[in-house]
């Protein structure tokens, strides 16, 4: 799948929610899918508009301990969050570009998963992170978003470079 990138109109829009029965046939070809293209460009997280689909989906893989460990967030909620922590962030919309981006230190979802069954789970670190990221991308947000004007200006110039090896 061809990954859309930041200034395509997909990822400034708030996604649907997912009607799970609908989706349900179709759901396993197109999580593998994205899975796969996620991997491909060894990244740890992947929502729906970023493959140009309006859905409150996103993938996850953090690989805690280096093992693989596949997550899948259907219409994902933050139910609490706490802590604060400073790390650089990137994201594959915007390859190349990378900034420090204050986020929740830990935070708990709740979702349904493939299969359609409600989960809760918490996660500090990166996987916190990548909650985070990825419900932000459902709701149209990005990780340039968070960033103060001064550094936010800067990093629109590294942008505009970033942007010419961008397909
Ligand atoms: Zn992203």
């Amino acid at each position: 799948m061809r990954i859309v990138k930041h200034g395509e109109k997909v990822l400034r829009q708030a996604c649907e929610p997912v009607d799970y029965a609908a989706v349900k046939r179709e759901l396993p070809r197109l999580l593998r899918d994205m899975f796969q293209t996620m991997y491909s460009v060894r990244g740890v997280g992947l929502a729906a508009p970023q493959v140009g689909l309006n859905l409150r989906l996103s993938v996850i893989d953090v690989r805690p301990e280096g093992k693989a460990q596949r997550l899948v967030l259907i219409n994902p909620v933050i139910v609490s969050k706490s802590g604060k922590v400073v790390h650089e962030e990137g994201c594959l919309s915007l390859p190349g570009v990378w900034a420090e981006v204050e986020r929740c230190a830990k935070v708990t979802i709740k979702a349904l998963d493939a299969r359609g069954r409600p989960y809760e789970m918490t996660g500090e670190g990166m996987l916190a992170r990548a909650f985070q990221h990825e419900v932000d991308h459902l709701n149209g947000k990005l990780f340039i978003d968070h960033l103060d004007f001064i550094t936010k200006l800067k990093v629109m110039s590294v942008i505009k470079e970033a942007r010419k090896n961008w397909t």
